[in-house]
């Protein structure tokens, strides 16, 4: 079976409505009543202040599935303890449900989630890269673990696969060659108004020096504030709980395809998390 999770991008190659697991692993069990909470958001900066929603075609037909609400693009799949949200504020959609130690004899826990949009959707997605972030959360909110990772949804994905790491690879190379050339030809850093969303992924290519730099960035609008503030202050928190909960919350966190657990195991702060094949040869 052809891997649909790329660990050097980060990324899961998937097709519409078909189970990706997400597989999670914690070294220190979470308080009783810990959830996992499943958000997507807009990876670009220019877009990630809207909501992440299905597109109108596919609200509209329906799908069999009446837990969820017709507008959601990721689901729970086989778990009827999921629950659907829409946050009051941000207006952002999210499932969670309630966390699940390993089954006996396990290693890890198993989400399966279904994204119900291509991500060329008109009027959805509409090609926008997502990012999905999985966070695990106490009963009363409190952020243990995040994790993240981009998510494309479509028809081949094992073809878009290769190609989007061979364009990666490429771009590695070239990168590589900029720096050890004086006079580099092209601007490989990307304009200072992408700063504002710096997801995960991209953090090992651009290097960690940029990760403390200081960026403003002026909103019009107070609504918007608010919404772009508060996704501010959750990846601050983000940063900061594991910091101050470490001792009690000392987790793997990493994304991984099921079939490389093993060989990468190294020990990591943080919630380690999985994404396998699509594919439903394990699914209970
Ligand atoms: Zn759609």
């Amino acid at each position: 079976m052809i891997r649909r999770y790329s660990p050097d991008l980060n990324k899961l190659f998937c097709q519409l409505a078909k189970t990706c697991p997400v597989q999670m692993v914690v070294d220190v069990v979470p308080p009783q009543g810990s959830v996992v909470r499943a958000t997507a958001i807009y990876k670009k900066s220019e877009h990630v202040a809207e909501v992440v929603r299905r597109c109108p075609h596919h609200e509209r037909t329906p799908d069999g599935d009446n837990l969820a609400p017709a507008g959601h693009l990721i689901r729970v799949e086989g778990n009827q303890r999921a629950n659907y949200r829409e946050d009051n504020i941000t207006l952002r959609h999210s499932v969670f449900v309630p966390y699940e130690a390993p089954q006996l004899g396990a290693e890890w826990t198993t989400v399966l989630l279904n994204y119900m949009c291509n991500s060329s959707c008109m009027g959805g997605m509409n090609r926008r890269p997502i990012l999905t972030i999985v966070t695990l959360e106490t009963q009363e909110g409190q952020l243990l673990g995040r994790r993240s990772f981009e998510v494309r949804v479509c028809a081949c994905p094992g073809r878009d696969r290769k190609t989007e790491e061979g364009n990666f690879k490429k771009d590695q190379e070239t990168k590589t060659m900029a720096k050890t050339t004086t006079g580099t030809k092209r601007s490989l850093v990307k304009e200072p108004s992408s700063a504002t969303s710096r997801p995960e992924g991209s953090k090992k290519a651009k290097g960690s020096s940029s990760d403390e730099e200081i960026f403003t960035l002026q909103v019009r609008g107070r609504e918007r504030y608010e919404i772009l503030k508060k996704l501010n202050d959750s990846l601050e928190l983000s940063e900061v709980v594991p910091a101050s909960d470490a001792e009690k919350y000392r987790q793997k966190f990493m994304t991984k395809n099921k079939k490389e657990n093993r060989e990468s195991s190294e020990p990591k702060l943080g919630k380690k998390l999985m994404v396998k094949d699509e594919g439903r040869s394990d699914s209970d």
